[in-house]
């Protein structure tokens, strides 16, 4: 099947309109209109290769949200019509042990990245969300439930994942005190995520500016990072971290802030960090860990908590051909909290 996006040529290119081919179905396989896509600040870094592992043309694109406009002969869950979304991956081996306990996200043999990724079978590249159709294997489909205002529950496929998952991993309930490290797609996804699982959660932002908005997230504070006598005051005081700050940055400043056995989690910078202090973890026995997006079973489980406790993303809506100005604006950090991309204009801004 013929269809249309946005790619990037090369690293240093605009993204543009593109056109290219979907696979046919295959047995197990859906195929989606893809109604809305988030964008992610991966996106931005994939298009630029700020990973050095971007191939090109690249269409980014890992917060879908879409319609089943057909089903392969051996598909059951899903058929025409339904709401289904699709995440950061598009398969994985499926028989190993991470695989078999639902973390398909930690594949051993390496899971497909829905973008930038290699078909399992015929080797050909994998293209994103930024495009009219996408064909994906049943198993890394997902649903979308009804109580969900499907206009704005992409950004749940990755920014929402890639936060829920740690709350998870490291028990968060109401008697955990969270802090999240950037108040953008990613940190007021963590926000919304942990105060509706009863925690007690602040903001660490480069400013004052977001601290209005913390409160409405649901925070409990909103603390400066470089007020040097604020985060003195809030030593020791976190069990859970979470980092979503996209470049290297200086860790020395958050570590103090771990209670003993408190563990900061990065999903934010892939790479190197600045230089930093074990001083506070061997003396205060904190930890540092890092965690990649989340597995099929527990996005499911994300999506339905949402649907539950409606809790969906803020987004700003946006035309496929304002992608690259909303690059610079995400750069800046100028976007509350997530751009959303209404598929509906993409034949528009060919
Ligand atoms: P985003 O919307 O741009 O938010 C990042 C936030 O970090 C900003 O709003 C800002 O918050 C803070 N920040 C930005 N530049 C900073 C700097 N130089 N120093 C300190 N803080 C800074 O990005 P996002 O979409 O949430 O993504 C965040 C990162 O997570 C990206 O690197 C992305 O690639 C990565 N990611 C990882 C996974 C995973 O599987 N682990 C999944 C998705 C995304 P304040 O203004 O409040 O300071
Ligand atoms: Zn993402």
């Amino acid at each position: 099947m013929q269809t249309i996006g946005y790619a990037a040529a090369n690293p240093e290119a605009p993204l543009a309109p593109y056109t290219f081919e979907r696979r046919a179905l295959r047995a197990n396989d859906v195929a989606m209109e893809v109604l809305y896509c988030g964008v992610c600040h991966s996106d931005l870094h994939s298009a630029r290769n700020d990973w050095g592992w971007s191939s090109y043309p690249l269409v980014p694109g890992h917060e879908i949200v879409g319609r089943v406009i057909a089903v392969g002969s051996e598909v059951r869950r899903y058929k025409e019509g339904d709401r289904v979304a699709v995440g950061c991956m598009v398969d994985s081996c499926q028989h190993c042990d991470q695989c078999h306990k639902g973390e398909e996200q930690l594949c051993r043999e390496g899971n497909t990245g829905t973008y930038n990724g290699r078909d399992r079978i015929t080797g050909e590249a994998t293209a994103g969300g930024y495009s009219k159709h996408l064909v994906v294997r049943e198993e890394f489909v997902l649903s979308v439930p009804d109580a969900l205002d499907i206009a704005k529950a992409a950004p749940l496929l990755c920014a929402g994942i890639t936060t829920w998952s740690p709350l998870r991993t490291w028990n968060v309930g109401p008697d955990s005190r969270v802090a999240v490290i950037g108040l953008g797609g990613l940190g007021h996804m963590a926000v919304k995520l942990a105060v509706g699982l009863g925690a007690k959660v602040t903001v660490l932002s480069r400013s004052l500016d977001k601290a209005a908005d913390a409160r409405e997230l649901g925070a409990h504070a909103l603390l400066v990072s470089t007020d040097a006598t604020a985060m003195a005051e809030a030593g020791s005081s976190f069990d859970l971290i979470i980092d979503t700050v996209p470049v290297k940055h200086d860790l020395n400043l958050y570590t103090p802030l771990l209670d003993v056995d408190g563990t900061l989690v990065i999903v934010g910078q892939i790479g190197p960090m600045e230089e930093m202090s074990t001083t506070p973890l061997l003396l205060g026995r904190r930890r540092i860990a890092g965690s990649p997006i989340g597995g099929i079973r527990e996005t499911q489980e994300m999506l339905d908590f949402c649907a539950e406790k409606n809790i969906l993303p803020d987004v700003e809506m946006i035309r496929m051909d304002q992608i690259n100005a909303a690059f610079d604006r995400m750069e800046e950090s100028d976007v509350r909290y997530r751009f959303v991309i209404d598929m509906a204009s993409l034949e528009r801004s060919q």
